[in-house]
C-alpha cells in the first residue's frame, strides 16, 4: 500500500459550521440585560417551531435533556416499560431510566436499521407507556404504523428525532410526526447551540409542563416574577435545571436561518457517496426508502466482511491512519456493561443490530465538506478496502 495518507490533515465525521452573523448574535445577546431566562429563548422556541411546523417548541440544555423532558410529559415513572430500539445513543435509552422507567429493547431492520414496527408490537405489555422511535442516520423512521400502534394501545410515542431536522415522512416534517419529538444542537449535529436541544409538540399541555419540569418544577421564571413584582413561587412537581442561556438561543436563532441550506448540501454529499457505491462491490450504504427525504446526520456504510480479510477494527484504525475521521454508530445499548448489569441484557437478543454494529462505519459527512473532501474519503475507502479485498 502506498504508504503516504490521503489527507496529510484529518477530515473529522462531522463539524459545526459558523459565520461572523452567528458569532454577532452571540456578542449582542451577551451586551443585553438577560444571559439567561430572557426573551431570547422564547424567539429561538418559535423560530425551530416554525421551521419544523409544530405548534410547540421548548427549549432544554441538552438533546438528552429534551429526551428527559419527554419521558416526563408522557408520564414515564418508576416500573413503566419504555419501548426503545437497541440501535441508538445510549442518551435515547437513559432518560427512560432517568424517570425510573425500564427501556425494553428492539431490534432494528436490517436494511435501514431503524427500529421494526412488528417487534415494538411484540414487545408490548401492560407496563409500557411510550415507544421512542429513533430516526437513525437523519432517516425518518416508518411514522405510520408506530403510531396506528400507539393510538391502539394508548401510548404516547417519542420521537429522538436528532439526527433528523429537515426531513420528510411521505412529505410530512420530522418534528410533527410523534406526539413528542427531540432535538438537539450539539455541534455535531445539523445545527449548534454548543450544548442545546428541543422538543417539539403540537399538545400545548404537554409544552408547559416541560416548561415547568426544566425550571426545577417551578410554575414561575424569574423574569416571570420580575416582571409581576413577587418573590413568591411554588414547586409543584420533581424538576431539573435543563435551561439554556439566552446567548445560545441567540446562536440557535442564527444557525437556524441556514438550516435548509446546510440539509440540502448534506444530501448533495450523499448523493455523491451513493454514486461512488453503486460501482464499489466491499461496502454498502443504507437503504433509503423512497417514502423520505433524508437529512443525513450520518453516512453510514456496511462493509461486506465476507469479501474482506480485515475486520471492521482494523479498518477503521487503516481509515484513520489515512486522515479519514470515520466513526462506528453504535454499539448497541444493551450490550453497554451497565445495561447488562442492571436490566440483564445479554447479546444475541437483537441479532440484526448486533451483526450490523460488527460492520458499521459512519463516513464523514458535515455542510462544509467540499467536494473534494469526498473524493477523499472515497479514495482512502478504495486503497485501505481494496488492499483488504480477497476478490
Ligand atoms: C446527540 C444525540 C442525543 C443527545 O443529544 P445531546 O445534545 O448530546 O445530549 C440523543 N439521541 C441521539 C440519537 C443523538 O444523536
Amino acid at each position: 500500500m502506498n504508504q503516504q495518507p490521503v489527507r496529510a490533515h484529518h477530515l473529522p465525521y462531522g463539524r459545526q459550521t459558523l459565520d461572523e452573523s452567528d458569532i454577532q448574535a452571540v456578542v449582542a445577546a451577551l451586551r443585553s440585560d438577560w444571559l439567561t431566562t430572557g426573551p431570547l429563548v422564547e424567539r429561538f422556541e418559535r423560530a425551530f417551531a416554525e421551521f419544523v411546523g409544530a405548534s410547540e417548541a421548548v427549549a432544554v440544555s441538552n438533546g438528552t435533556a429534551a429526551l428527559h423532558a419527554a419521558m416526563f410529559a408522557a408520564g414515564v415513572g418508576p416500573g413503566d416499560e419504555v419501548i426503545v430500539p437497541a440501535l441508538t445513543f445510549v442518551a435515547t435509552a437513559n432518560a427512560a431510566v432517568y424517570q425510573g422507567g425500564k427501556p425494553v429493547f428492539v431490534d432494528v431492520c436490517d436494511d435501514n436499521l431503524l427500529i421494526d414496527v412488528a417487534e415494538v408490537e411484540r414487545k408490548l405489555t401492560e407496563r409500557t407507556r411510550a415507544v421512542v422511535c429513533v430516526d437513525y442516520a437523519g432517516h425518518p423512521c416508518d411514522y405510520d404504523p408506530l403510531l396506528e400502534l400507539v393510538r391502539k394501545h394508548r401510548l404516547i410515542l417519542i420521537a429522538d428525532a436528532c439526527h433528523a431536522p429537515g426531513a420528510l415522512y411521505k412529505g410530512r416534517k420530522v418534528g410533527t410526526l410523534a406526539d413528542l419529538n427531540t432535538f438537539s444542537a450539539h455541534p455535531v449535529k445539523h445545527f449548534t447551540t454548543g450544548e442545546g436541544g428541543l422538543i417539539t409538540t403540537n399538545d400545548t399541555e404537554m409544552a408547559a409542563r416541560m416548561r415547568i419540569f426544566r425550571n426545577h418544577g417551578i410554575d414561575t421564571d424569574h423574569r416571570l416574577r420580575q416582571e409581576r413584582g413577587t418573590f413568591h413561587y411554588e414547586m409543584q412537581s420533581l424538576g431539573y435545571n435543563y435551561r439554556i442561556t439566552d446567548f445560545q438561543c441567540a446562536l440557535g436563532e442564527s444557525q437556524l436561518q441556514k438550516l435548509p441550506q446546510w440539509v440540502h448540501r448534506r444530501r448533495q454529499i450523499a448523493r455523491r457517496y451513493d454514486a461512488f457505491f453503486q460501482n464499489f462491490p466491499l461496502a454498502r450504504p443504507l437503504v433509503t426508502s423512497p417514502d423520505v427525504e433524508h437529512a443525513y446526520h450520518l453516512y453510514v456504510i456496511r462493509l461486506d466482511l465476507g469479501r474482506l480479510k480485515a475486520d471492521r477494527r482494523t479498518i477503521f484504525s487503516q481509515m484513520r491512519a489515512e486522515g479519514i475521521g470515520v466513526n462506528v454508530h453504535y454499539l448497541p445499548v444493551p450490550l453497554h456493561p451497565y445495561y447488562r448489569e442492571t436490566f440483564q441484557t445479554r447479546p444475541g437478543g437483537w441479532p440484526r443490530a448486533e451483526a450490523a454494529y460488527e460492520e458499521l462505519l459512519s463516513l464523514p459527512i458535515f455542510p462544509g465538506m467540499s467536494d473534494q473532501d469526498v473524493d477523499d474519503v472515497t479514495e482512502a475507502l478504495t486503497k485501505v478496502l481494496t488492499h483488504q479485498g480477497s476478490v
